[in-house]
């Protein structure tokens, strides 16, 4: 006989969906259970976002002081240091474990039961754990799986073949990495490494590393993946890794075969949705490619079923998928809403880092939209200069006819904290004249901001 247990909301999948989800939820009264199969925080708190963000930090201190040992234009004088990676994996699952405690302790505080087992699917009401005695009843069942690693046949994962996850928690350094992929993950992490020291090439299908991202845009971040001796093998394919040479089999453009020596291969050719393994065909639910289709609700095709987050496709981001399971608990509550967002801004944690929020140049030329595009230089910009770094740009793209922002986009060190800016500016329908009007504060990388609006108007004041 089985346990079974009632409830209004049920949510599969405690990553930033779920998890926010079942917060609102919890706020607002509604009786919510969350079942999650492995930690709280899903991989954006355990093996992706934060892990990431942390190695980064840590490979970039650690290049940093390396460089101060070598020749520091700043009076710095150190000794070359030496690297305890157990102790910067330690401090990264550190960060890691007060956030998903953190979790854990949220949806404690909003009376959200959390059962930790992994949920399959009986039909849109009702939901077993595996290797419980136990059914959860529903009126709203609300998955949010996530995603997985998209795999390569010719690699499988396995030993010197690794996914993020592993490169998120190295037991020791390799000596070499070959990164298939460059797209933002296989980039952040292979820069990171590189940092750290180890000889990192990267071998991309495309003629471009970020090939989502215009050409403009990622060429700061080309210049600085030469400058810190990163191999890049554009337009090769792989075709597979032959373990008693160690070395990775590609093809280059010309079709002829090359032989990567390597210690480890990083597989970062993207994600997908996870629909597999807890019977979710039972459900017949209507697909978007391998996505599950969904509305501006989040409501699948069966009523009272919903999808958030990278489970219901791109854009696979942390924050769209918090926004989603934020706004399906105020729709249970009966609150009027729709996910319609002007812009989900994306950010690469590349050096220098990128942000893309709203529509590019590419897209209004597309769209036949008459618009002024206008960039502002880093290298004229103070704060910049302070902080060592003067390439990249702060670019606008606003309509011609009222100037209505439509697009940001900008590269060079630490622009991801202006994603905030330019997201606020498009959801509050700014137009150029509000921002270059905005006193922005002296000195700061958000001054370019300013300026580019300035400029687009046709009289930035420091070009
Ligand atoms: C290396 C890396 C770096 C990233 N960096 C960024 C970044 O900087 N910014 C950003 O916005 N995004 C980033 N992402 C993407 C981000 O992690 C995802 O977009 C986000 O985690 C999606 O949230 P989610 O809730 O949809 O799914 P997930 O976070 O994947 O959570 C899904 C959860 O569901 C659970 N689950 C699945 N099936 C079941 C089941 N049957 N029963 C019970 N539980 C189940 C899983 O165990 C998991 O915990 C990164 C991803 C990676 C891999």
């Amino acid at each position: 006989m089985h346990q079974t247990l009632n409830t209004t909301l049920l949510i599969i999948g405690g990553g930033p969906g779920g998890y926010v989800a079942a917060i609102r939820a919890g706020q607002l009264g509604i009786p919510t259970v969350l079942i999650e199969g492995q930690a709280l925080g899903g991989t954006c708190l355990n093996i992706g976002c934060i892990p990431s963000k942390a190695l980064i930090h840590v490979a970039e201190q650690f290049h940093q002081t390396h460089a101060h040992s070598q020749h520091s234009a700043l009076g710095i004088n150190v000794a070359p240091p030496t690297l305890d990676i157990t102790q910067s994996v330690a401090w990264k699952d550190g960060i890691v474990d007060r956030l998903t405690s953190g979790v854990a302790a949220l949806l404690k505080k909003h009376g959200v039961k959390v059962i930790h087992g992994w949920a399959r699917i009986i039909d849109g009401k009702t939901v077993e754990v595996d290797g419980q005695d136990l059914r959860v009843q529903c009126e709203h069942l609300l998955l949010a799986t996530g995603s997985s690693t998209v795999e390569l046949p010719m690699l499988p994962l396995g030993g010197p073949i690794i996914s993020s996850t592993e490169a998120l928690a190295p037991t020791h350094l390799p000596k070499r990495l070959t990164v298939v992929g460059a797209g933002y993950i296989g980039l952040e992490l292979g820069i990171a490494y590189r940092k750290l020291g180890v000889e990192v090439s990267v071998v991309e299908a495309r003629e471009r590393i970020l090939p989502t991202y215009d050409s403009e845009l990622t060429q700061p971040v080309a210049e600085s993946l030469k400058k810190l001796g990163i191999t890049l093998y554009l337009k090769h394919s792989v075709e597979g890794f032959d373990s008693t040479t160690q070395s990775l089999k590609v093809r280059d453009p010309a079709g002829e075969p090359l032989a990567l020596t390597t210690d480890q291969v990083l597989v970062a050719v993207g994600r997908r949705p996870r629909t597999q393994g807890f019977n979710l065909e039972a459900l017949d639910l209507k697909m978007n490619g391998s996505a599950i289709a969904i509305d501006a609700h989040c409501q699948t095709s069966m009523r009272n079923v919903w999808a958030i987050g990278d489970l219901s496709g791109e854009p696979m981001l942390a924050h769209r998928a918090m926004a989603q399971g934020e706004m399906v608990a105020e729709l249970i509550a009966g609150k009027q809403r729709r996910f319609e967002p002007v812009a989900i801004a994306a950010v690469c944690f590349t050096d220098p880092e990128l942000v893309v929020v709203g529509k590019t140049p590419e897209n209004v030329q597309q769209e036949g939209l008459d618009c002024i595009v206008a960039q502002f230089p880093f290298a004229a910009n103070g704060r910049a200069m302070t902080l060592e770094s003067k390439s990249g740009f702060v670019r606008v793209v606003a309509r011609r006819d009222n100037h209505l922002i439509l697009g940001w986009q900008a590269v060079g060190v630490g622009v991801s904290e202006l994603s905030t800016a330019f997201a606020q500016s498009l959801e509050m329908g700014a137009c150029l004249e509000d921002v270059a009007g905005t006193i922005h504060a002296h000195p700061t990388l958000g001054e370019a901001v300013q300026e580019a609006a300035l400029r687009a108007l046709g009289h930035a004041l420091h070009l």
